[in-house]
């Protein structure tokens, strides 16, 4: 598969349709690899196992598309939203930012997210942020929706973010400015009304 590069010290490798399988994005630290997320696909498995050196791996939720390959790869450390390690029964739970410096800057954060419960962001080197799918809607009854809560406390966490670019999963751009998808979200949060807690942004099963 093909890696591709967005800086120096980050790239990912695309995601894929069939089999359903998130993009992995792969971050160069002093110490070895990051990872943020590992896929549900032998190709990106076999990538992952490939690299050389320490593995630390970042679990964006607890979707299938994002962990499936877990049990298939040789990885050093483990860190994942409380909700996610109920599903892979290993490594850390991160429910507080956590700031760390392995020759590049990492910042774990807690992204509340209407999509799925214990999300969680990694922004690197203040510039790039990954969202896994954090930003997304989630389907009740057959219809999108964002509750409106968790939207306005993740453009909280997302303004407080200083990285100027968004890598969202799935998206056949996968990096986004910071500005275009926080207007997209308070676009989305104007739209709640007073007396009720979801945001129905379709009637209808679509896809995303
Ligand atoms: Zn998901």
């Amino acid at each position: 598969m093909e890696r591709i590069y967005i800086a120096e010290y980050l790239s990912y490798w695309k995601a894929t349709e069939a089999p359903l399988s998130a993009d992995v994005g792969v971050i160069e630290g002093a110490s070895g690899v990051w990872l943020y997320d590992v896929g549900n696909s032998e190709e990106t498995a076999a990538e992952i196992n490939a690299l050389p050196g320490r593995k630390n791996i970042v679990l964006s939720h607890f979707h299938p598309d994002h962990i499936g390959n877990l049990p298939k790869i040789r990885y050093d450390a483990l860190y994942q939203g409380a909700n996610t390690l109920r599903y892979t029964g290993a490594g850390t739970a991160v429910t507080a930012d956590i700031y760390l410096q392995d020759g590049v800057q990492l910042h774990l954060f807690p992204l509340p997210s209407s999509h799925a419960k214990g999300s969680l962001g990694l922004e690197v080197n203040e510039t790039y942020a990954f969202l896994g799918d954090g930003a997304y809607s989630t389907r009740k009854a057959g219809r999108r929706v964002y509750n409106a809560g968790l939207l306005l406390e993740q453009i909280r966490v997302l303004r407080g973010l200083k990285a100027r670019w968004f890598l969202l999963s799935h998206d056949a751009e996968f990096v986004r400015s910071r500005e275009e998808v926080l207007s997209q979200l308070e676009a989305i949060y104007k739209m709640r009304s007073p007396k009720e807690s979801y945001i129905v942004l379709s009637e209808t099963d679509d896809e995303e």
